[in-house]
């Protein structure tokens, strides 16, 4: 296939649906995270939504999206003032179509009666709550500044109004069993939310917990017991009516997260905000990372993206090939050339087949999708697909 006519499949042609905001501030960074926030800085967020405002006007024109996501950092930590003041300004510039899906992250310990009437009056339609677990020793552990009940009491008040509640849930504490795990599932199936994003604790550079871990305070549990705990929750959420659409994600029908889909179907998505990455005709841009920075950039005029690259061609092609295998429904040859104009065989052929040998992918029918043993094991894969 000659390279020209690769580019210009790969090359976005269609016009982005999707949009993500990022607002940086949570009151105290948990031991674990690594996010892209500044901690303690509320003085900070009037002149953050003004920056955004900003930001956001760059656009000239609004874009109608059918996909919102807010995200943080912890959007709720703005006050109820701000937050509307946030809401109603990405509604401006992003016109939401009306079936769209218009997520929210939030922190349990701020969700009251008030803010859930106002996230309906702004049309947000999909809170994502951040959990974590049910399990009091393990939430302090953590860090998080809400316990069980604080959490119980905050899905409650949003399941009564908003359509879509999300729950995020993390496994593989220090000390934590199998059995310890699985009552924090059955605590969290029993509230029954619309979808559910479960993840194993991981310790990145840049969390204050990194130190901790290289100096030997504590230990994670082995590979094996995360692995065990993964595939409890899969089963059991698998058995009460729950899909497992994605390597870390689960939903009861109809309740797929639209906006994640679109970064792993390949798609174009706008971002704003410090550190939001966007991809837009071939180019992903992400914007700097340090809040002070970004404020200061837009106070003198100066552009807040700190990188930016074309990407087109084959690697743009591996790219859309390992985000769509996150996906468990897998992916077809056909859609795959229809998206970014390569043969799948002829691109990953080698390194595909020799996975559907190890038994981490199989093929149904014209499906090509990750086994079990190949969830397990989803994030060795990836890097020798790109
Ligand atoms: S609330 Fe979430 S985003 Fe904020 S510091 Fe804790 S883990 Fe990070």
């Amino acid at each position: 296939m000659d390279s020209e006519l690769n580019d210009q499949s790969v090359a976005e042609t269609t016009m982005a649906r999707s949009a993500y905001i990022h607002v940086p501030f949570c009151r105290h960074r948990c031991g674990y995270c690594n996010f892209t926030l500044i901690a303690g800085r509320p003085d900070l967020h009037a002149k953050y939504i003004e920056a955004l405002g900003q930001e956001l006007s760059l656009l000239q024109t609004p874009r109608p999206v059918e996909t919102l996501f807010i995200g943080g950092g912890t959007p709720t930590e703005l006050s109820p003032e701000q937050l509307q003041r946030l809401l109603k300004l990405v509604g401006q510039w992003f016109p939401l179509a009306e079936e769209g899906e218009f997520s929210l992250e939030a922190n349990p310990a701020d969700v009251d009666a008030n803010l859930v009437d106002l996230l309906c009056a702004e049309g947000v339609n999909r809170v994502s709550l951040g959990g974590q677990s049910f399990d009091r020793s393990k939430l302090q552990w953590l860090e998080r500044d809400h316990n069980e009940i604080c959490l119980q009491n905050s899905f409650e008040l949003l399941r009564k109004k908003i359509d879509a509640v999300s729950m995020d849930l993390i496994f593989g504490t220090p000390g934590e069993t199998v059995p310890m795990w699985e009552k924090d599932v059955e605590q969290l199936l029993h509230l029954k939310p619309h979808h559910i994003s479960t993840y194993g604790l991981t310790i990145e550079r840049g969390s204050s917990f990194f130190g901790r871990l290289q100096r030997g305070e504590f230990e994670l549990p082995s590979e094996e017991v995360q692995r065990e705990m993964y595939l409890l929750a899969r089963h059991k959420l698998q058995s009460q009516g729950y899909e497992h659409y994605e390597v870390s994600n689960f939903a009861l029908p109809g309740f797929h997260c639209r906006h994640n889909e679109t970064y792993w179907l390949g798609g174009p998505y706008y971002a704003a905000g410090p550190g939001a990455a966007r991809y837009i005709d071939g180019r992903r841009e992400v914007n700097h990372r340090s809040t002070i920075t970004y404020l200061k950039k837009i106070a003198a005029g100066e552009s807040v993206v700190a990188e930016s690259e074309q990407i087109q061609g084959s690697a743009r092609a591996r790219e859309v090939l390992v985000f769509a295998l996150r996906r468990l429904s897998g992916i077809t040859p056909a859609w795959f050339k229809s998206t970014t104009g390569f043969d799948l065989m002829t691109l990953g052929g080698t390194q595909l087949e020799r996975f559907v040998q190890l038994g981490l992918l199989a093929w149904h029918d014209d499906y090509l999708r990750l086994t079990e043993e190949g969830l397990l094991v989803s994030d060795s894969i990836w890097p020798e697909l790109l």
